[in-house]
């Protein structure tokens, strides 16, 4: 599903010999495009030097040229985390986050502008959805953050704003073109895509042969808890997104990530560990316990920091992987949504 007709970097190495032959060029220029798009990352037409001025113009006429702008850049001077607010060719805008780990470098990447899954205690979600990403768009946060840096990002999370299960097929056509050996060749296994548990869709990307690692939303022990937090929940029962998420490890052999964000009084007590731990118990996961970071519109507050240890320990006693999760950027901020509906207030202030 590309909904904007003729986005040229959404196209696949195939679609675009195709669109070449079709304006009366040689099929090699489709392997030239490609190279400037997605290894070269070009910025525009008109850097595509071995491509005739006469086969550019053609290519201005018939297709868009999509590429981000940067808006804004803020940048932890604690751990090199950099976050970075783009415009959308329509000026809508989203943020994309740079961070630094011994493994390498990773982007967490938007993959909406906006969001309609509600969850109570995320900011990227309060001002609804406004469209679904191209899979262009998608690319291009890696894109220009490793032009802007001039670093090589090898790991992608899509974890920023917007559920990637909402816009199934650009995310699908996204993790294809990424993953081009021809283009940037990151191998499938560094990239994680997590979802709130939109089930069927889960399934379906199971049998895509494209073994990403799936994180799963959870940050509920039951289905009670979970509806408080995640009106998602209403949809689907836990039951069947567990089922899923098993699915997803047999077919893939990946093992899933159960996200669990810790809120004060909501979701940390020892009895809610322990529930936690009854669910997950004999299943290849691992549990990753984020401190909820929290947001002005809500009252939610952060669990203890003695309370995410005791969280942990007694989840560790259902021999459960599980890690703390390091909170990079805590001085910019770093939070889902947070710099985008920040930039979206400052514009609604300012007419
Ligand atoms: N829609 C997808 C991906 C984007 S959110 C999903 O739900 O997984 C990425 C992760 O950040 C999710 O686990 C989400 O629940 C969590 N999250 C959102 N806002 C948060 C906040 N304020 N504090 C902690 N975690 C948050």
């Amino acid at each position: 599903m590309i909904t904007e007709q003729k986005d040229i970097k959404s196209l696949s190495h195939q679609e675009l010999e195709d669109a070449v032959l079709a304006l009366g060029e040689k099929k090699f220029r489709a392997a030239q495009l490609f190279e400037w798009m997605h290894k070269k990352k070009a910025a525009s037409f008109s850097e595509m030097s071995n491509l005739s001025e006469a086969f550019r113009k053609k290519l201005a006429e018939n297709f868009s040229f999509t590429v981000l702008r940067e808006v804004r850049r803020l940048s932890s001077a604690e751990d090199g985390t950099i976050k970075f607010l783009f415009a959308l060719p329509d000026d809508k805008v989203i943020e994309s986050v740079f961070m630094k780990y011994h493994h390498g470098n990773s982007v967490c990447i938007s993959s909406q502008a906006g969001c309609r899954m509600g969850c109570r205690f995320c900011a990227s979600t309060l001002e609804g959805l406004e469209r679904n990403l191209l899979p262009s768009e998608m690319l291009e946060q890696i894109y220009r953050i490793e032009e802007l840096t001039g670093e090589h990002v090898s790991n992608v999370v899509v974890m920023g704003t917007g559920e990637p299960m909402d816009n199934y097929d650009n995310l699908v056509r996204f993790i294809r073109l990424i993953t081009d050996e021809k283009g940037h060749n990151m191998s499938v296994r560094n990239i994680t895509v997590s979802t709130c548990g939109i089930v069927e869709n889960m399934r379906k990307l199971a049998m895509e042969e494209l073994p990403v690692t799936l994180a799963l939303s959870l940050h509920a022990p039951n289905d009670e808890k979970r509806k408080r937090l995640m009106p998602v929940a209403y949809k689907y029962e836990l039951k069947e997104v567990l089922a899923a998420c098993d699915f997803y490890f047999e077919k893939t052999g990946r093992r899933i990530s159960y996200e669990y964000s810790l809120v004060a009084g909501e979701n940390d007590t020892e009895s809610e560990a322990d529930e936690l731990g009854r669910l997950l118990h004999g299943k290849n996961c691992h549990v990753n316990l984020i401190p909820v970071n929290p947001i002005k519109e809500r009252d939610y507050k952060q669990s203890t920091f003695k309370n995410v240890l005791n969280f942990r320990k007694r989840l560790e006693k259902y021999n459960i992987n599980v890690t703390i999760r390091r909170e990079l950027g805590a001085d910019i901020g770093a939070a889902c949504g947070q710099l985008r509906k920040s930039h979206l207030d400052e514009m609604g202030k300012n007419g």
